[in-house]
C-alpha cells in the first residue's frame, strides 16, 4: 500500500489493530506533510514495522512549461500513462488545479480531456503527490487546490473524499475544506455533497436543457432542475460555471434564460471564456461575453469572468490532456 493513501483515521486503526498506541499517525502525518519524509530509513521500531507494509512509490514530473502566470507539470505515473496539473499565481497565493482520473469519461463534446475516454481513476496517493510534488518542484507553498484538471471528481468519489481528508487533516498538511473546489459536471452522486464544507462548482454551460443535452451527455441523468434543486438546498453558495461559446449558447436571449433560472438561487455565476481545442468550437467575442455579462448583473444575479491562466500552455480548462504530447 502506498503511505501517502492512508487517511489519518485509517493510520490510527492500522497501529490500534497491532496493539500500538494510535497516536503514532500523529507522528507520521507530521513526517510526512511537514517534514516531507521520502521513506522509513531512519531506523527506529515503528519504521521497521511501517516499511513492510507501506511503499513511497512516487510519481515523476516528466516535462514542465511555463508563462507568466502558469506553470504546466506532466506527471507520469507507475503504469505509464501520465496526466496534467497547473499551477496559477494568484495575488492572493498559489492554486494548483490537479487531475483526478486518466481521461474522463463525461463525454462533454467540448472538452479535450473528454476526448479520452477514462482509462482509470487515480488513487488518492496520485492526487496528493500531484501536490506535494509541484510544491517540491517549485519551491512555493501552494494554499489552494483545485480539482479542475482531466477527470469527473465524482466519478472518482471515494478516493477524491479520502484525498481531501488527507491533505486537509490538522496534524498533516491542513488543507482547509474552504481553500479547495471541487468542480463537477453534475452527476446523481452530487445529491450527497450537501454538507460539503469545500467549495463547489457545477459545470452548468446552458440556459436549458435542450442546448445542455447537446453539450453535456451527462444532463440525462442529472439535470438542470436536478441542479437548481440542489444548489437551492444546500447552505453555502455554490458556483455556476458557463462556457462561452460563440452562436451556441451566448445570445442576449440565452442570458436572459440563464437570469431567470437562477433567480433566488444561492449561486454566481462563472462566465468562462471558452479556451482552443482540436474540436470545433469557438470562443465567444469580448464584446458578447461583455453583453452577456452585463444583462446578468443588470438582471441582478451576481456573475464573473474567469481570469484566464496558462491559455499559451494548453493548460487552461479544458486544454489537459492525458495523452503524452512530446
Ligand atoms: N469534470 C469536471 C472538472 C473538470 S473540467 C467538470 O466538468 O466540472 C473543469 C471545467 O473546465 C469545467 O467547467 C469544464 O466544462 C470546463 N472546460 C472544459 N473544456 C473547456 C474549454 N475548452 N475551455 C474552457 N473551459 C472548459
Amino acid at each position: 500500500m502506498n503511505i501517502y493513501n492512508m487517511t489519518f483515521h485509517a493510520l490510527e486503526a492500522y497501529f490500534s489493530e497491532r496493539g500500538e498506541n494510535k497516536a503514532k499517525a500523529k507522528i507520521i502525518f507530521n513526517n510526512l506533510y511537514r517534514k516531507r519524509i521520502t521513506n522509513f530509513d531512519l531506523s527506529s521500531r515503528i519504521n521497521e514495522i511501517l516499511k513492510k507494509d507501506f511503499n513511497f512509490e512516487s510519481i515523476k514530473i516528466i516535462e514542465k512549461s511555463s508563462c507568466s502566470n502558469a506553470v504546466k507539470l506532466l506527471f507520469g505515473l507507475y503504469d505509464n500513462n501520465s496526466v496534467e496539473a497547473v499551477l496559477m499565481r494568484h495575488d492572493y497565493g498559489n492554486a494548483l488545479c490537479i487531475s483526478t482520473q486518466v481521461g474522463c469519461n463525461m463525454g462533454c463534446v467540448f472538452c479535450q480531456s473528454g476526448a479520452m475516454k477514462k482509462v482509470r481513476d487515480l488513487q488518492p496517493f496520485e492526487m496528493v503527490l500531484q501536490l506535494l510534488k509541484a510544491e517540491e518542484e517549485l519551491g512555493e507553498k501552494i494554499n489552494r487546490v483545485t480539482l479542475m484538471g482531466i477527470g469527473e471528481p465524482l466519478d472518482n468519489f471515494e478516493n477524491v473524499m479520502d484525498f481531501i481528508n488527507i491533505i486537509g487533516h490538522r496534524h498533516g498538511r491542513g488543507t482547509a475544506p474552504r481553500h479547495i473546489t471541487i468542480s463537477t459536471c453534475g452527476v446523481p452522486k452530487l445529491d450527497e455533497l450537501h454538507e460539503i464544507s469545500c467549495n463547489l462548482a457545477i459545470s452548468l454551460h446552458a440556459p436549458n436543457n435542450e442546448i445542455r443535452s447537446r453539450l453535456m451527455p451527462v444532463n440525462n441523468a442529472y439535470s438542470i432542475e436536478n441542479i437548481i434543486d440542489f444548489t437551492k438546498t444546500r447552505k453555502k453558495k455554490t458556483t455556476l460555471e458557463y462556457i462561452m461559446l460563440a452562436g451556441i449558447n451566448d445570445s442576449d436571449d440565452n442570458a436572459r434564460e440563464l437570469a431567470e433560472l437562477v433567480r433566488g438561487v444561492n449561486c454566481y455565476i462563472n462566465l468562462i471564456p471558452y479556451n482552443e481545442t482540436s474540436l470545433n468550437f469557438a470562443r465567444s467575442s469580448t464584446e458578447r461575453m461583455a453583453n452577456f455579462y452585463s444583462i446578468l448583473i443588470q438582471s441582478g444575479i451576481r456573475a464573473v469572468v474567469r481570469k484566464e491562466f496558462g491559455s499559451e500552455l494548453k493548460a487552461a480548462c479544458g486544454q489537459l490532456s492525458s495523452e503524452r504530447t512530446l
